[in-house]
């Protein structure tokens, strides 16, 4: 069976806007037409009142804390926000499940089709392998620069990696957690296992997310240094390299991946120019999460280093302990609300394409284009090609 949708302005992000567009599709949703109102029997059609857009990809979430929402306090900083985290996760698996369905749900329903995934746990692999979504499951190491417990590190996280099973829609890799908890040792052993592997695997890293953090590598001094002390934890191996955070990772990611910086509030041009010209501008992308960033830090990148240095820049939700939902449309009226000089076609495009591109889904998904399935979002309530404090996005392909 054939369908066909139109609406006021189809955005395909693969070419221009089309006004009063018409999307054909066959049962499963791949498009085999796109074409204008006027060459079609208006019977046959189904118009919506608003934009379509293709699917939205959630570059960077941590499904499997879905239930701890409202344990943090906003605008604490990351090193208080991470404490308090930690002393909250226990919880009973049927919390911990009902919130991980409940939020897969809401993801779908605001027009979410593929996840980049943070896992510590095995918490979320009951939900990804009923493959509702596509997910590319990031299982995140990290040893705290305690290079005794490495080995133990790598075997407890290579248990929580081994339970998942890869298929089409169930991608998964390896990958450190941040410069600041991950030692050379056991940086080297996942950068030499991401150069190995066959397929090109996505490799992601949370980056440059507070002053501390820059801190740390520029003096081996400040908030972080007092935090491994207060936890008991030697610093003698954390590496000082009078450089931002971002250079010590730079030393480990490679060319042969696609590189995926999450969160970058931090990073200057010359951070952002330097990772293009170590491991290819293609093979790099920035995942920026606003509302996360506003929660946190109480503040935000700034994107026009981004915008001018022509990088990659893709949107995540974080997870609900950083965020009041998981929805890319708030993402995208977020940053358009603070930092009115980017517009909503770049903003989408980083919503769409460049998060596909990023966790290897762009076969399929990020563009309205013929061949491809890439899900259809209806967004009501912008007006003069604007988002609004309204607008609301809802799956509706
Ligand atoms: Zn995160």
């Amino acid at each position: 069976m054939v369908s066909k949708i139109s609406a006021h302005t189809i955005y395909p992000v693969s070419s221009s806007p089309i006004e009063n567009g018409v999307i054909v599709m066959d049962e499963n949703g791949k498009i085999i037409a796109i074409d204008t109102l006027e060459n079609h029997d208006k019977t046959e059609i189904e118009f919506f009142d608003g934009v379509i857009v293709p699917g939205f990809i959630n570059a960077h979430c941590h499904l499997e804390l879905s239930h701890l929402n409202g344990v943090a306090q906003t605008g604490t900083g990351l090193i208080d926000f991470i404490s308090q985290v930690i002393k909250n996760r226990n919880h009973s698996p049927e919390i911990i499940q009902e919130a991980i369905e409940r939020e897969e749900k809401n993801m779908i329903d605001s027009g979410i089709v593929a996840v980049g995934d943070i896992s510590n746990t095995t918490d979320t692999f009951a939900q990804k392998r009923k493959e509702n979504l596509f997910y590319y499951t990031f299982v995140e190491y990290f040893d705290l620069f305690q290079e005794s417990n490495t080995d133990n590190i790598l075997q407890q996280y290579n248990a929580v990696f081994n339970a998942l099973t890869e298929t089409s829609k169930n991608k998964k890799s390896k990958v450190p957690h941040a410069p600041y908890s991950v030692s050379r040792k056991l940086f080297n052993v996942i950068a030499s296992e991401a150069k190995q592997s066959v397929k090109s695997k996505t490799i992601s890293i949370h980056n440059q997310e507070t002053p501390p953090e820059n801190e740390l590598f520029l003096n081996k001094t400040g908030d972080f240094i007092s935090f491994y002390e207060r936890i008991g934890f030697d610093t003698k191996d954390i590496p000082k390299l009078e450089k931002p955070s971002v250079y010590y990772a730079l030393e480990y990611l490679q060319k042969e991946n696609r590189n995926l910086f999450v969160h970058n509030t931090l990073s200057t041009k010359e951070d952002i120019k330097s990772a293009h010209q170590k491991i290819g501008k293609e093979n790099v992308f920035w995942a920026t999460c606003p509302n996360a960033n506003l929660y946190i830090e109480n503040s935000l990148p700034n994107y026009k280093n981004f915008l001018e240095t022509n990088a990659q820049v893709c949107i995540g939700t974080d997870s609900l302990t950083s965020n009041w939902q998981l929805s890319i449309l708030e993402e995208m009226k977020t940053i358009l609300k603070y930092q009115s000089y980017v517009d909503f076609e770049t903003v989408l495009t980083w919503a769409t394409v460049n998060g596909a591109k990023a966790l290897g889904f762009a076969d399929s998904l990020g563009t309205i284009e013929i061949g491809k399935t890439p899900g259809l979002v209806l967004i009501k309530n912008m007006e003069n090609g604007k988002l609004t404090n309204n607008s609301k996005s809802k799956k509706i392909v």
